[in-house]
């Protein structure tokens, strides 16, 4: 028997820490945590070109923001 992730426990690894849902248009911080693009540039600024991180509340830098091209394709498919 294989053992499949089901559709919920993937859709947890997708929510976006700021707006609970599922990642739109999701951005990569400098830290690895995802985001969707709306949310990231709605954080509070922590320094002058630092973003802080919504899961460790710590600054990162704000660029560069690579669009996480997996993420957005696995969310399509959900
Ligand atoms: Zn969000
Ligand atoms: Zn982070």
């Amino acid at each position: 028997m294989t053992q499949k992730v089901s559709i919920d426990m993937l859709e947890e690894q997708l929510l976006c820490p700021i707006c609970l849902e599922v990642f739109k248009e999701p951005l990569m911080l400098q830290c690895g945590h995802l985001s969707c693009q709306p949310c990231i540039l709605s954080l509070p600024r922590a320094l002058e070109g630092q973003l802080l991180c919504p899961v460790y509340c710590q600054g990162v830098a704000c660029s560069p923001l690579a669009p996480s091209i997996v993420v957005a394709c696995v969310i399509k498919v959900l």
